[in-house]
């Protein structure tokens, strides 16, 4: 890669990324061929939105099928009050092109299902989920895996975040995976997914945050950029990622916990016996809704 490659204005507009010896021209480079899928413009989704179209990072999908209510506005900062009303894809599209040019926007007002995954996914470098429910989130992870798809994890519930990246990395296709366990290897470093965490999605009415909740409006800004910053270090190929690691916020007591996780060898996707071979498998609908995202 050569820095003759950012024009003068775009020297100018990243001018404190290209100064880093981390970053440089051929970093900055790497995020404006980079590309994200963002599925939610919502309360994770907006911050998300607006550091990754600052940071320059080229190629910009938001999935999202929902239209402004002016009760996100307290928290789903990259719409307007004059949005009200507009789909959220459309609002978020706007603020991306007045804030930075060289961003190219693909909206889909769309619900990711089983049947649309593939086509949104498509060829993407990362999916950063920025949903707010069980379905999408269990949808996501199991196409991720299966298809070897980059996936960041954002969550929140009242005060409290959770994040974390799956990388999913692993070599080859299962056929290979599982022969090179037959030989003895064992799953050691294998990175975990989000079913090796939770297996199952909640039932309806089983779990407290089923029911429409509160949340705090600055608390989807802190998970959403820290989304967005393992995004960018993921396009540079710098650092280290929250691969096996969740990273747990609190918001009233300001406290950063950070667990390790492991792959779990009975997880029903990414385990050694997998049932769950592709997103047809899976009935997603009628999970757990989780409310305000
Ligand atoms: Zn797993």
């Amino acid at each position: 890669m050569s820095d003759l490659r950012l024009d003068a204005t775009q020297l100018d507009r990243y001018s404190r990324h290209v100064i880093m010896d981390e970053i440089g021209p051929d970093g900055q480079q790497r995020l404006l061929e980079g590309s994200v899928l963002v599925v939610g413009a919502g309360g994770l989704g907006s911050p998300a939105i607006q550091y990754l179209a600052a940071a320059g990072v080229g190629r910009l999908g938001i999935v999202d099928d929902d239209a402004v209510e002016r009760s996100n506005l307290q928290r789903q900062i990259v719409h307007g009050d004059s949005d009200v009303g507009r789909p959220k894809v459309e609002s978020a599209a706007d603020y991306v092109a007045a804030l930075n040019p060289d961003i190219d926007v693909e909206t889909h007002e769309t619900r990711l299902t089983a049947e649309t995954v593939a086509d949104l996914v498509g060829d993407y470098d990362v999916v950063l989920d920025a949903s707010d429910n069980f379905a999408t989130r269990y949808l996501l992870n199991d196409y991720c895996v299966l298809t070897n798809t980059p996936l960041s994890h954002g969550a929140i519930y009242r005060f409290e975040g959770q994040v974390t990246t799956f990388p999913n990395d692993r070599d080859g296709d299962r056929s290979a995976v599982e022969s090179d366990r037959d030989a003895g290897d064992d799953a050691a470093g294998e990175s975990p997914c989000y079913r090796c965490l939770f297996p199952e999605a909640p039932e309806p009415g089983t779990v407290p945050d089923c029911a429409t909740t509160g949340v705090l409006g600055v608390l989807p800004g802190t998970v959403g950029c820290i989304q967005a910053t393992e995004v960018v270090k993921f396009l540079l190929e710098t650092g280290e990622l929250l691969d096996g690691r969740l990273l747990m916020y609190d918001a009233m007591d300001m406290t950063f916990e950070t667990v390790e996780m492991r792959q779990n060898p009975a997880c029903p996707v990414c385990g050694d016996t997998p049932e769950i071979e592709s997103v047809d498998d899976v009935a997603y609908e009628g999970t757990c809704e989780i409310s305000a995202d």
